[in-house]
């Protein structure tokens, strides 16, 4: 996390924009949002994996965060949380909601560790099942191809699981800072080797490579993995990084948007912390609806402590508003997502959401 001095501005917005100033909106559909981390929280909560205080916990982050959604357009939001915060969650915010379970487990402990988790997830009624990998996390074994992890999908398929979300690789600035060991890490190219193996493994189920395929950076290398794997589907979520990054190439990422645009899903990976305030989860709606659907220009609100401006670039990362065009939009915002979650009530008018 980025800490700022007490005096300075909050990470939440260092330019002073007025976040209430939407005129430049142009989508005034519905929004579903593929990947978010709407927890109970608990003030014991640790900095790591969001939630899991359950019944004990509190409702009040997750209650902000979703009026703050729904102000933002947004009618569901899918959400990692341990399966012990979804009977809460549930009772409380009903189709609102949507669930994601993500299978992880410590180095030392047995594989049915694993699948005792995800029997957890299912008898809750998970949507999909989330595999985090990235380059941190393989360093303590948490390979999105590991052997209990490909079983894992055998039994969640089984079970009817029809989605899978994968988190594989970083941001190219991270191979500069924390990875820069290249033989402990090696190129961010090889941490795609799981990625490559579980969609040929498994073709007959839909994947979502989250943060643009973790790799905003080269556009070429996502039009590759999106021609050569029609099941693999890329999620916008990660905003900082995507605003960073997408933003640097706005010409050529709005080109792979518009040639695929059954491929890519809304999301934002806001997380429910005990201690955060309203404007936090209102500038990333902000950040991430200014990027995609307006024509927007100016420097980003979100504080960005991986931005380092190369010669010419400005000393605060710019947000450029990609515009995509109105069917694209509906696409990559809810259409999409309805039709890899066909058995949720589709989102649109009349659709009992959050009675706020
Ligand atoms: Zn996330």
């Amino acid at each position: 996390m980025t800490t700022l001095p007490q005096s300075g501005p909050p990470e939440y917005n260092v330019t002073g924009q007025s976040y209430d100033d939407r005129r430049h909106f142009r989508h005034d559909g519905p929004l579903i949002d593929v990947h978010a981390h709407v927890t109970m929280t608990h003030p014991s909560d640790p900095p790591g994996f969001p939630g899991g205080s359950g019944r004990a916990g509190s409702l009040a982050q997750a209650e902000t965060m979703l009026e703050v959604a729904r102000a933002f357009g947004i009618t569901r939001t899918y959400t990692m949380c341990p399966p012990q915060d979804i009977a809460p969650l549930r009772e409380r915010f009903g189709p609102a909601l949507g669930f994601n379970g993500p299978i992880a487990k410590a180095e030392d402990e047995p594989d049915d560790a694993a699948y005792r988790l995800l029997d957890r997830f299912l008898e809750q009624g998970v949507d999909l099942i989330k595999f985090w990998g990235p380059p941190r996390g393989c360093d303590e074994g948490l390979y999105v191809d590991a052997p209990w992890r490909r079983q894992v999908v055998q039994r969640a398929r089984a079970a009817g699981v029809r989605v899978f979300m994968v988190h594989v690789s970083d941001p190219d600035a991270w191979f500069a800072t924390a990875y820069a060991d290249p033989i402990h890490y090696g190129k961010k190219k090889e941490h795609y080797f799981g990625l490559h193996f579980l969609l040929n493994e498994f073709p007959d189920v839909a994947w979502i490579a989250a943060h643009m395929g973790s790799d905003p950076e080269d556009p070429d290398h996502l039009a590759e993995l999106l021609e050569r794997y029609p099941h693999l589907h890329l999620d916008t979520s990660a905003t900082k990084w995507q605003v960073r990054e997408v933003s640097r190439r706005r010409d050529a990422l709005r080109a792979l948007v518009c040639r695929y645009p059954t491929r890519v899903l809304f999301g934002v990976d806001l997380a429910t912390r005990p201690h955060l305030v309203r404007e936090h989860y209102v500038s990333r709606y902000w950040c991430q609806r200014t990027l995609w659907e307006s024509v927007w220009e100016g420097p980003s609100p979100v504080a960005d402590g991986d931005y380092a401006p190369t010669l010419g670039e400005p000393p605060l990362p710019h947000l450029r508003g990609l515009g995509l065009p109105p069917e694209v939009l509906r696409q990559v915002y809810h259409a999409n997502a309805r039709r890899l979650f066909p058995h949720q009530s589709p989102a649109g008018e009349g659709e009992p959401g959050l009675s706020l």
